[in-house]
């Protein structure tokens, strides 16, 4: 019999730099604690939320507006379904107003963003804003709608590897970028090779943690495929850490989740992490 892991979360940090891996390791049981909190956050549905509890979110949301009444829709839903909506749809500003900040940003930075150079970096961000989080107008359910159940019986491991990301820390917009991996064993059916990259794109292209993403990952393929098992790494370098903070450059953090037949073999550990790394 194998241990069973006490949680599917697995996450690792491996720094080259010696010095940067105490403080890795340090932030990394924080942040493990934080995700699952936030996760666990997300679950609750809305409309059992009391009006007084602050939300999560920052001031777009209007805490002030009635209670919606309660619906069927109580089932928890996947990390990835419920975070947009909620997000853009209240109180989004006009592209003027993002115009507007991003000038503040640069005074704040102390540049003038009425000398030439300067003078359309304003609409430019905005519009390079469209598509670095482009991903909260993306439904990373509906990706995976269409399933190739005819696959003459194939329920051996399926494995995408290598998908490059470009993401955004939440905590400071600095980029973080990387690649990620992804296997799992089939039951109802497979989905084209290229959606699993854009599911990566759709949860990428918001702001993000890098132990998020990964479970936001999983959730996603889990509620739609429910396959037998499911693996997924990411490997990413973040730039809010090689160029603030410790500015430790080539430090690379590893997350990984493992559900089902991953999370209760190790055996099956060991095959994807070595199918990951053998890059023959
Ligand atoms: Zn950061």
């Amino acid at each position: 019999m194998y241990a069973k892991p006490d949680s599917n979360t697995m996450t690792t940090r491996i720094a080259r730099a010696e010095d940067a891996m105490d403080a890795a390791l340090k932030s990394l049981s924080y942040r493990l604690t934080e995700t699952e909190d936030s996760r666990m956050a997300q679950k609750i549905p809305e409309a059992a939320r009391p009006a007084a509890v602050p939300a999560p979110l920052n001031g777009l949301r209007n805490d002030n507006a009635p209670a919606p009444a309660p619906t069927a829709e109580i089932a928890p839903l996947p990390a990835s379904a419920k975070r947009v909506p909620d997000a853009i749809a209240t109180g989004r500003p006009s592209r003027e107003e993002a115009e507007a900040a991003v000038r503040t940003l640069l005074r704040w930075a102390g540049d003038d963003p009425n000398r030439e150079g300067l003078r359309d970096t304003p609409a430019r961000v905005a519009k390079a804003y469209g598509q670095l989080f482009g991903g909260y107008e993306q439904d990373a359910d509906a990706l995976l709608e269409r399933v190739f159940e005819e696959v003459e019986g194939y329920s051996d491991i399926v494995l995408v590897r290598d998908i490059p990301f470009y993401s955004h820390c939440e905590h400071h917009m600095v980029p973080f970028m990387g690649l990620a991996h992804i296997a799992y064993y089939p039951t109802k059916g497979v989905v084209g090779l290229s959606k699993l990259a854009r599911v990566v794109d759709t949860f990428a292209r918001r702001l993000q943690t890098q132990e998020t993403m990964t479970a936001q990952i999983a959730d996603v393929i889990e509620s739609i495929l429910k396959p037998r098992g499911i693996a997924v790494m990411v490997e990413a370098e973040h730039l809010c850490m090689a160029m603030r903070g410790v500015q430790k450059a080539g430090v690379s953090t590893i997350t990984t989740q493992f559900r089902g037949a991953f999370r209760n073999d190790p055996n099956e550990q060991v095959r994807f992490l070595t199918l990951v790394r053998n890059k023959s």
